[in-house]
């Protein structure tokens, strides 16, 4: 990207309604707020924003994404810059936390690389049935409904969707029968992909969840994927860092395999929330593959789950 805004590309009038324009890699994606606009109004901006910027050299795809207005039923994204740095893990036991807290929750695994959440919350095998052409909810032991891409496809399958198949698949998820559910946590892929940018346009979250390891690569994807939230306006709840501090079973000495406090560090300077830290601790991973995650428990693996949920449900109240 040049140093100067790539709005400039835009005749005045257009850029006026387009809140970021960022090129990367070949790859643009404009954000519209799209709030109190005409779909005849929505087409026609599109339409021009895609004319324009598919005549430059530099740009091989356009994504328009219009920010919708919010939905009733809050919605939380979980993301993370990059996979395997413990989102999906996350996002289930600050689910079972949540609705200890009285909220009634439920749980959409967006990810279609990695469809974990039947796993890790005990219910692999159950398959939705829909009605009126909408899906129901699958039940879990740990009391949370959920809706997994694992649940539609294959595991492995998912991994060949682009664009509109991806972003069917996640409205299937989400226009479900969700019934008095009142606060749904999206487990979304790692990135910003195609399922974040449906997400935004059509889905527009209450707010996001960010988590990474305290690693540098980790934390300079998730810092992207936080700047992609902000840009479409969904405020950025705080920051996650996960697998800190290894407690070694056999002698209890503490170690730090992927650093400690490069998140705390991070979000302090992107001027975000730290919402805490989870160590790495193998009992995590085998509760997990269990389908018993530990905010089921109360003991000290439970507390920095139950602690950052506190923190999430306080920002939800906050916002009234
Ligand atoms: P992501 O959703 O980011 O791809 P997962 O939540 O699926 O990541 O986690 C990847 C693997 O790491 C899983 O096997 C999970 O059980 C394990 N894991 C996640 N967090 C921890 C942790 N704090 N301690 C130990 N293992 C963890």
């Amino acid at each position: 990207m040049s140093s100067t805004d790539p709005k400039a590309l835009l005749p005045d009038s257009l850029a006026a309604r387009v809140s970021t324009l960022t090129i990367k890699e070949g790859r643009a994606i404009a954000i519209v707020d799209a709030a109190g606009l005409g779909q005849q109004e929505r087409d026609d901006i599109e339409r021009a924003i895609t004319d324009i910027l598919g005549q430059r050299e530099e740009v091989s795809e356009t994504r328009v994404v219009m920010t919708a207005e919010r939905t009733q039923r809050r919605i939380i994204a979980v993301g993370s810059g990059k996979g395997g740095v413990g989102k999906s893990t996350l996002t289930a036991n600050l689910a079972i936390a949540l609705a200890r807290r009285g909220r009634k929750v439920g749980l959409v695994d967006a990810d279609i690389y990695g469809p974990s959440q039947p796993v890790i919350l005990g219910n692999q095998g159950s398959k939705p049935v829909a009605r009126d052409k909408k899906l129901e909810p699958v039940d879990s032991p740990v009391g949370i409904p959920v809706l997994s891409m694992g649940h539609l496809v294959e595991p492995g399958r998912a991994l060949a969707w682009r664009g509109p198949m991806a972003g069917n698949a996640l409205a299937q998820l989400i226009d479900a029968h969700w019934g008095d559910v009142d606060t749904l946590l999206v487990d979304l892929p790692p990135g910003t992909g195609d399922v974040q940018l449906t997400m935004l346009q059509r889905y527009k979250p209450m707010g996001a969840v960010l988590v990474s390891t305290p690693q540098d690569l980790a934390l300079i994807d998730a810092a992207r994927a936080g700047q992609l939230f902000d840009q479409a306006g969904v405020p950025v709840i705080g920051l996650v860092e996960n697998m800190a501090g290894y407690a070694c079973p056999h002698c209890g000495e503490v170690s730090d395999p992927f650093g400690r406090g490069g998140v705390e560090t991070a979000a302090g300077r992107l001027d975000l929330p730290f919402l805490g830290r989870i160590p790495l601790d193998l009992a995590i991973r085998e509760g997990s593959d269990r389908g018993q995650p530990p905010a089921c428990g109360e003991d000290a693996l439970a507390a920095p789950f139950h602690d950052i949920a506190a923190k999430v449900d306080a920002w939800i109240r906050a916002q009234g």
